[in-house]
């Protein structure tokens, strides 16, 4: 079976207050036999985080990563880096950068390929907008963006979350159904590249997941948890999604 696995995506919010109240909560509840946590703070609140949540075992993920490994790129930050501070995990390919920050394909594959090059574990987002589910190109679309991403990347250390781009941040969330479908084309298009990884790979859901929807999602066969944004910064909400998962 596939361990189930949260993730909080902070964006381009909280402070050390929400880090302090967060830690303190999950040092009290004991969640981690059954689910992995992972909390994606703005990157210059992973060093804090990381001394404040060693005790809940909680861990951290970057929320992007370079390109690049090393060098004349003022204001990138490298997978290593993210590596040398204790983070698991980053997050690649959020539609947000896509959209907002000019970031394409070939880029998304460059960071894929930093952050395995140093064992950080890479959180590939794929997903449709409305207009292409709209014109029934969900399945091309998603599967375009991954043969783009993983040309050549190792699918044991992968996760992949499929996030509906309008779902995203909107209220409005996928049906189990839906979702399901979409997951279980992911995992059949893994299969036909890396058979021996498809069963294992975690695929998480992420758009508007919160405490009551939370439950019928994290059921579906081929969901094994969730990128959470928004419901990520209330920490009982939080808690309770991870609970479901
Ligand atoms: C996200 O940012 O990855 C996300 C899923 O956001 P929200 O939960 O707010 O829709």
């Amino acid at each position: 079976m596939r361990q189930a696995l949260v993730i909080a995506n902070w964006k381009l919010n909280g402070d050390t207050a929400l880090l302090k109240d967060m830690a303190e909560h999950f040092h009290h509840v004991d969640i981690q036999e059954q689910v992995n946590v992972v909390i994606c703070p703005p990157a210059v609140y992973l060093k804090t985080a990381a001394v404040l949540f060693e005790p809940s075992g909680i861990e951290l993920g970057g929320q992007n990563c370079s390109e690049y490994g090393s060098g004349a790129y003022t204001g990138e930050i490298s997978a290593e880096m993210l590596r040398d501070i204790g983070c698991e995990y980053v997050l690649i390919g959020h539609s947000e950068r896509r959209a907002l920050f000019a970031e394409t394909d070939e880029m998304v594959a460059g960071k894929i390929k930093q952050a395995q090059q140093c064992n950080l574990r890479p959180v590939l987002c794929v997903g449709e907008t409305l207009a292409e589910r709209e014109a029934n190109a969900v399945e091309s679309v998603i599967r375009g963006q991954l043969e783009k991403a993983l040309g050549e990347a190792d699918f044991n250390n992968l996760v992949i979350a499929y996030e509906p781009v309008w779902a995203i941040g909107t209220g409005k969330t996928a049906t189990p159904e839906q979702a399901q479908e979409v997951h279980k084309m992911i995992r059949d298009w893994v299969a036909s590249k890396a058979p021996e990884s498809a069963q294992k790979l975690q695929i998480l859901y992420g758009g508007s997941v919160k405490a009551d929807n939370a439950s019928t999602l994290f059921h579906q066969a081929d969901i094994d948890g969730g990128l959470i944004g928004g419901a990520s910064l209330d920490t009982e909400q939080f808690d309770a999604i991870c609970q479901a998962a």
